[in-house]
């Protein structure tokens, strides 16, 4: 099973806050009036709402895996 976080083009985020708003498990916070990643372990695999709504199509959950040497 691979790690699961999210990814925010910046160059696309409007800084709505959004996704920090529906992120159930305190994944994105703010900082300086911006929107930024704090807490990327937090990401469940069964949600996908803050690429589904964000209006900017700027966030892409990213799945990796990581396989165990
Ligand atoms: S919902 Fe999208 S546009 Fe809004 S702050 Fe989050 S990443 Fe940026
Ligand atoms: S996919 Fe769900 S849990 Fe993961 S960052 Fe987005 S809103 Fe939060």
């Amino acid at each position: 099973m691979g790690k699961i976080f999210p990814v925010i083009y910046m160059e696309k985020c409007n800084n709505c806050f959004l996704c920090m708003d529906l992120c159930k498990n305190n994944v994105f916070a703010e900082r300086n009036d911006r929107i930024y990643i704090a807490n990327p372990a937090g990401c469940s695999l069964d949600c996908c709402m803050c690429q589904k709504q964000c209006p900017m199509g700027a966030i892409e959950i990213i799945i990796a895996n990581d396989k165990e040497e």
